[in-house]
């Protein structure tokens, strides 16, 4: 019922996805991928018999570019575009959201992530907590899934959740978990929350983002809890020490590879993970983590 479309992005190896999940009243898109794969993602739809103005409602567990990049395309066509409250005024005016992302990815943001066109507010409807939706005779349940971000939801739909970020990462049958953790929202403490929540949902299916249909639901959840501490205890030395992020960058790269080769990952795997998990980025983001937990 649930039907994975992957995403990638032509000149870095990347892998991301959207879900389409079709209704009687037609298809809803559940996170979208960059714009920059906007046409990969109009090619996936068209497989599945459908074109671009076809989706009339697109749910997003979060606004980071990988994931919500490409709503605005769907919302000009019309559509309805779904999202935790604090996501609104970024997709409605996506100008800081522009800035931001230009200052940390310089003269690559549009290749990685081409244009970011604003909402219109009439369009973006905010969810809550537990709220469900009908729609076509699909039910989809929201739910509130701080720690990656602190605007992230994941959407329940029977037994299957359709998990964003906040289930972690993990490429390929033999793919190691591991945590997202760019800057600024790392949040441990809401992050394991989350987790528990996700635990206590009668879930027989994760849809990750990064990448793909994980029916070990416990397995995943029991081994992304495990990496979260390990990364942050990992870092906590450094914060304390002050030892500037650029030294600690490559030290965590060294650290994750070694990771990574021990559990068996591949090298074009490696690669994946790098471009879905940079290292720089959970550097700052954890290192921002335990700033704001200890100088409070
Ligand atoms: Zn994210």
């Amino acid at each position: 019922m649930i039907k994975i479309i992957k995403l990638t992005l032509e000149h870095v190896p990347f892998a991301i996805a959207a879900h389409l999940v079709e209704t009687e009243v037609g298809p809803i898109l559940l996170e979208t991928g960059p714009h920059s794969t906007l046409p990969v993602l109009q090619e996936g739809l068209r497989k599945h018999g459908y074109k671009l103005e076809d989706i009339k409602h697109v749910f997003l567990t979060h606004i980071h570019l990988d994931h919500a990049g490409a709503a605005w395309a769907f919302a000009e066509k019309g559509a309805t575009v779904y999202m935790h409250p604090f996501g609104e005024k970024h997709m409605a005016d996506p100008s800081k959201l522009i800035a931001s992302a230009k200052m940390i990815y310089k003269d690559k943001m549009d290749m990685l992530w081409g244009k970011l066109k604003p909402i219109p507010a009439t369009q973006i409807v905010t969810v809550s907590h537990g709220q469900k939706f009908n729609i076509g005779g699909v039910e989809i349940v929201c739910w509130n899934t701080p720690g990656h971000a602190v605007h992230h939801c994941s959407f329940q739909i029977g037994k299957s959740l359709i998990a964003g970020d906040v289930a972690g990462v993990k490429i390929g049958d033999k793919g190691m978990v591991v945590a997202p953790c760019p800057p600024p929202d790392i949040n441990i403490e809401h992050w394991m929350n989350s987790i528990d929540l996700l635990e206590t949902l009668d879930l027989d299916t994760l849809y990750i983002a990064h990448f793909g249909k994980i029916t070990s639901v416990i397995n995943q959840l029991t081994a992304l809890r495990a990496i979260l501490w390990d990364w942050a205890n990992w870092m906590l030395p450094y914060y304390q020490d002050k030892t500037p992020p650029a030294e600690v960058i490559p030290k965590f790269a060294a650290y994750v590879n070694q990771q990574l080769v021990n559990s068996g990952v591949s090298k074009a795997d490696m690669i994946i993970y790098e471009a879905s998990n940079p290292s720089n980025m959970a550097v700052f983001g954890i290192l921002r983590y335990w700033k704001k937990k200890l100088e409070k």
